[in-house]
């Protein structure tokens, strides 16, 4: 089974169902981190795949990479499989939730 703890890239890279919605801009109000409805201007809307994945972090100022440690800082939404195991995960929320 394929899990977030593996040492294996591809099966890294292979957890991802292709939502694309971890590439929508995000605003952290208080500590808390909202959605917004912009999304990053290499997502393609129609694949939902980014346009310029190899070269992304250079490319694009702030994307962040998918590591470990940055799954903790709430950027993925809570039925991401890279997150979905993590207890107490705190997920980005839509500004109408509150
Ligand atoms: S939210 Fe998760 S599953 Fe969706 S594109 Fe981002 S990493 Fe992949």
């Amino acid at each position: 089974m394929i899990n977030r703890f593996t040492n294996c890239q591809s099966e890294w890279e292979a957890l991802c169902r292709r939502c694309g919605r971890c590439c929508y801009e995000k605003i952290d109000f208080h500590g808390v981190i909202y959605y917004t409805e912009l999304p990053c201007e290499y997502l393609d809307l129609e694949t939902r795949l980014c346009r310029v994945y190899p070269t992304r972090q250079k490319v694009r100022k702030g994307c962040v990479k998918l590591t470990r440690t940055a799954l903790d800082k709430g950027f993925l939404p809570g039925d991401c499989p890279y997150v979905a195991d993590i207890e107490n995960y705190s997920a980005p929320r839509l500004f109408d939730e509150d």
